[in-house]
């Protein structure tokens, strides 16, 4: 399953854009969107799951990882 702009998320959790490290959260079955940077169909990387129903007791911050 290619993670990308259009594709059916299989994983409700934090997205990171490919292109420019551009967090979102996108719900599990949602489809993934346009990079919001770019304007433009993108590639999604997960950063962290969520679990259904519950929120991450901290959001990760963009530095840290990449
Ligand atoms: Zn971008």
């Amino acid at each position: 399953m290619v993670l990308a702009t259009g594709n059916k998320n299989p994983q409700f959790g934090i997205y990171k854009a490919v292109c420019c490290g551009y967090e979102i959260v996108v719900t599990e079955g949602a489809r993934f969107p346009d990079c919001p940077e770019h304007k433009r169909p993108a590639r999604w990387e997960l950063v962290a799951a969520i679990d259904r129903g519950r929120m991450p007791l901290t959001l990760p911050s963009p530095s840290r990882r990449g």
